[in-house]
């Protein structure tokens, strides 16, 4: 899933090639991507594009006139820029991984696509980006919350520190890999309870948060947008590392699996060398 440094590199990237071109029209394939109705997405035709900004990990294309497309990639959506389209003719709706076209007035434009059957990326059509809900209820961002903000924030939710980091309405920008990675530097188990951190484990917790960010931010910052996704996976040390060697310690990188997600950690750097309870993996034990 795209996260807080993949998507502020996207819009950087939309930025760069799509300020003062004028859409051409719109192409709405997958319908349950587009949340709004009002206006119609025939509405944004002859419109420049203006901005491309980032608010958590939405993503919000601003155009002339005041209005936003905002998107939310959620866990399998991309965005493709095309310099050209192989074709004029509009896409025939339902088919493919294209689920809205957005065609410039130089013959480029962008595809938001989205992989598998899990159907979640979401396109809202606003004059306010405050009027989509998930960006309503946005925490202060991730990357930019100062030592204050972030303790207050983290210290407002009490919960396993994994869930409560990953909580948007808590802070805004982090997801299931990034958390992983910053519990990692900030030397904590995802199970840590957020109301017995210490003070000296919140400023540890809140420096890697920058840390990770930070790093992630600069290294995809100026990628094409399709090597994006290699650039996130390069800068892991323990997401999607299962079995691996820990780039600091040597232990191995290990993995708590849920229902639909799993989370990956080094016991020699988190958890005292001890690994975490797996409930999937007990149950097959016994
Ligand atoms: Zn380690």
């Amino acid at each position: 899933m795209p996260e807080l440094p993949e998507v502020e590199a996207l819009a950087g990237y939309l930025r760069e090639r799509t300020v003062g071109r004028r859409v051409d029209r719109v192409e709405v394939t997958a319908i349950n991507a587009l949340k709004t109705y009002d206006p119609d997405p025939s509405s944004v035709a002859g419109r420049a594009v203006v901005d491309a900004r980032r608010h958590g990990k939405f993503l919000d294309v601003v155009l002339d006139g005041g209005l936003h497309l905002v998107v939310h990639l959620a866990r399998a959506g991309w965005l493709h820029y095309r310099e050209a389209f192989p074709s004029a003719a509009p896409l025939r709706p339902g088919k493919g991984p294209v689920a809205l076209r957005v065609r410039l007035d130089d013959g480029s434009g962008f595809d938001l696509t989205e992989a598998g059957t899990q159907k979640k990326l979401a396109v809202y059509l606003v004059s306010d980006p405050a009027q989509v809900p998930g960006v309503a209820k946005l925490g202060p961002d991730a990357l930019t919350a100062d030592l204050a903000t972030f303790t207050e924030r983290l210290r407002s939710r009490r919960g396993q520190v994994k869930g409560v980091l990953t909580d948007q309405q808590v802070l805004a920008g982090v997801g299931n890999a990034y958390s992983d990675e910053i519990l990692h530097a900030a030397r904590l188990s995802p199970f840590a309870l957020t109301d017995r951190l210490t003070d000296a484990q919140l400023v540890a917790l809140h420096e890697a948060t920058r840390q990770v960010l930070g790093d992630a931010v600069t290294r995809s910052v100026g990628q094409r947008a399709a090597e994006l996704k290699g650039e996130k996976r390069a800068g892991l040390k323990v997401h999607a590392r299962t079995g691996l060697p820990c780039p600091v310690c040597g232990d191995t990188v290990r993995e708590v699996s849920f229902a639909d997600s799993s989370l990956q950690y080094c016991p020699g750097c988190q958890t005292g060398g001890k690994p975490l309870a797996d409930r999937r993996l007990s149950r097959l034990v016994r």
